[in-house]
């Protein structure tokens, strides 16, 4: 309604659709399906003011008990019913239609919705009760007895059941523009349904001589599964008319039974019960069984969305089957198309053979010790590329303790560990400028003096020998003066190749300053590095190759000094120093060992 209604109008309106519906259904119920106790078999009026009740305002809910107590009187008297007990009833059905609404709207005041079972549930225990509350009534007041009370119990609790759901659903499709939104497929389907549902209820009740009033229950199980509860509770509806109006009138396999007719009554109800039963639960549950398997679906759509832009797959191996599973971003990182059969073994083998063994390690003590674990290996991916991968994971424990599965992640680490191979080989060519001399290539002041230190400190905790040599070139500024400054540098250069040379790989010779040089000796006694440090003044001394270059021949003091004891590698070099200073007095080209 897009223009509301004035009250008036709208109570009008109310009242009128009331006593409409209400006196029609009660004169047909009644003139149709009335058995020998004058009560139909299904009291369609109960579950058609039940509905008009739960789908209109409450202000509106006087005037629709007044226009529902006129139908009621006005049909059963019409119908012969006698004054007084057409009375009673009316007072039973408008106390049940009150109780039931009380009941339905007690724990949920907003609409009631039959796509949730708890709901459904809700409304048929509602309907039970208020139908029994009703047969009270009509049995007290009208002075029957107990065959009474059930036969109007089961009628009005049918009309109910039976009625009020496919109107409310109706209704509220209607009102709420959803039907719109129903495909035409959808539509044509569902009247298919409907008319087929129809049609096996009529083939089934219209002759007696096949008894197979279990067809409709197949037609309506189908209209359930494909339509949803709507689809149950109209297909209900559609078999409840056409059974009650066709046993009503002596057809079908019912009212052939060789019974009373009190008894086919309650064979007919109790047979729509069953069906009620089955059929409403089965499509409510219905509904919540794909809304999870939708809300399921949904999940792991975006599960596989996350992992793809993450970049990052998951697996699982089942223990038990030793199977394994790789999800579509896993496939991806090996370079395969999603869906390929994998199984544990071909996984393991998908790594280098070197780190195949790591991997089964780190997978067997995960296991064995149920704690979670990281590795990263090298894969060959069907490309023939070798990537580098991680992978993180747990282990899924059973009921009993026992490892069952194992979960993990994977993911294409090649460009973060390719990064981290360009940085470290930044990082170490940038420490190699720092701690080189540039002329000669040999270490330079700085690293050879925390090479001297750390050796030092290694000498102060293990004892062992250390010493250190320094020596300078003779006459070195006659050199640069007669030959130029560049073949001064290329004697540098050459005698720091001339000492490296005469050294073992243990002992290390850096470029202390301008043409001074530092040995140190690790690991030698004093003679040896006495002996040392004389083959280098004679490497120096008698460089043939140095004098085939055409560069002049030079030679070198050195000042050798043993460690004994200083605290600090400036008083081990200044003892060399003063070693290197008596060499030079006492003539150059010669080896002085410090006091
Ligand atoms: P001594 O025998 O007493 O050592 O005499 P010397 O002439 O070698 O004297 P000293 O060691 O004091 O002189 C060092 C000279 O080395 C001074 C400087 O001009 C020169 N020199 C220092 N660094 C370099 C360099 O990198 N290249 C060149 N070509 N010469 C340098
Ligand atoms: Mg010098
Ligand atoms: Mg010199």
């Amino acid at each position: 309604m897009t223009r509301p209604l004035s009250p008036r109008v709208e109570a009008v309106f109310w009242f009128l659709l009331t006593a409409t519906g209400y006196y029609l259904l009660a004169s047909l119920s009644l003139y149709a399906t009335k058995g020998a106790d004058n009560i139909a078999a299904v009291w369609p009026p109960s579950g058609y003011f039940l509905a008009v009740l739960l789908l209109s305002p409450p202000r509106v809910h006087i005037a629709a008990f007044l226009a529902m107590t006129g139908a009621s009187v006005g049909a059963n008297m019409i119908e012969g019913v006698p004054a007084t007990a057409a009375a009673a009833y009316t007072v039973a059905n408008a106390a049940e239609a009150t109780l039931a609404l009380w009941l339905i709207r007690r724990r949920e005041p907003g609409e009631m919705s039959f796509m949730v079972p708890q709901a459904v549930g809700r409304f048929c225990v509602a309907a039970l009760a208020a139908s029994a509350a009703s047969a009270v009534i009509a049995a007290l007041l009208t002075g029957n007895g107990v065959d009474f009370f059930l036969s109007w119990m089961t009628t009005v609790a049918l009309g109910m059941l039976i009625v009020t759901p496919p109107i409310v659903m109706l209704a509220r499709m209607v009102g709420s523009n959803a039907l719109n939104n129903v495909s035409a497929a959808m539509k044509a389907e569902a009247i298919a349904l409907l008319t087929i549902a129809a049609f096996v209820t009529g083939a089934s009740f219209s002759q007696s001589d096949f008894p197979v009033t279990f067809l409709p229950c197949v037609a309506l199980i189908v209209a359930a599964y494909r339509l949803g509860p709507f689809g149950a509770a109209a297909g209900m509806l559609v078999v409840a008319i056409i059974a009650s109006l066709l046993t009503g009138q002596g057809y079908g396999p019912i009212a052939a039974m060789d019974e009373s007719q009190k008894v086919e009554v309650l064979f007919l109800q109790f047979y729509l019960v069953t069906m009620l039963f089955i059929a409403l639960p089965l499509a409510a549950l219905l509904v919540v069984q794909r809304r999870l398997a939708k809300r399921l679906e949904q999940s792991n759509r975006w599960l596989l969305q996350a992992e793809a832009a993450a970049l990052v797959g998951h697996w699982r191996v089942d223990l038990k089957a030793w199977t394994i599973q790789w999800s579509d971003q896993t496939y991806r990182v090996h370079g395969l198309e999603p869906g390929k059969p994998v199984d544990v073994d071909y996984s393991v083998e998908q790594y280098l053979p070197d780190d195949r063994v790591a991997v089964r390690k780190t997978l067997e003590e995960a296991v064995r010790s149920g704690q979670p674990f990281v590795f990263q290996g090298r894969i060959t991916r069907t490309d023939g590329e070798i990537r580098h991968v991680k992978s993180h994971g747990s282990i899924e424990m059973g009921r009993g303790g026992k490892a069952v599965g194992i979960f993990g992640t994977v993911q294409d680490v090649t460009d973060t560990v390719e990064n981290a191979r360009i940085l470290e080989s930044a990082r170490s060519a940038a420490e190699r400028v720092a701690n080189t001399d540039m002329l000669t290539g040999l270490p330079n002041r700085r690293h050879t003096l925390a090479f001297l230190d750390q050796a030092l400190r290694r000498a102060e905790q293990e004892g062992a020998p250390l010493a250190v040599a320094i020596f300078d070139i003779d006459h070195f500024k006659a050199i640069n003066d007669q030959h130029g400054h560049a073949a001064g540098d290329d004697v540098i250069r050459r005698v720091g190749q001339r000492a490296k040379a005469s050294l073992r790989d243990d002992d290390m010779v850096g470029r202390y300053g301008g043409e001074e040089f530092v040995c140190v000796l690790q690991g030698r006694s004093a003679l040896s590095a006495e002996l040392v440090a004389e083959r280098v003044r004679k490497a120096v001394q008698g460089d043939a190759d140095g004098a085939a270059t055409g560069l002049p021949g030079v030679t070198v003091s050195i000042g050798l000094a043993v460690y004994s004891g200083e605290a600090n590698i400036e008083d081990l070099l200044q003892r060399a120093d003063k070693a290197l200073y008596a060499a030079k007095r006492e003539g150059r080209n010669r080896l002085r060992m410090a006091a």
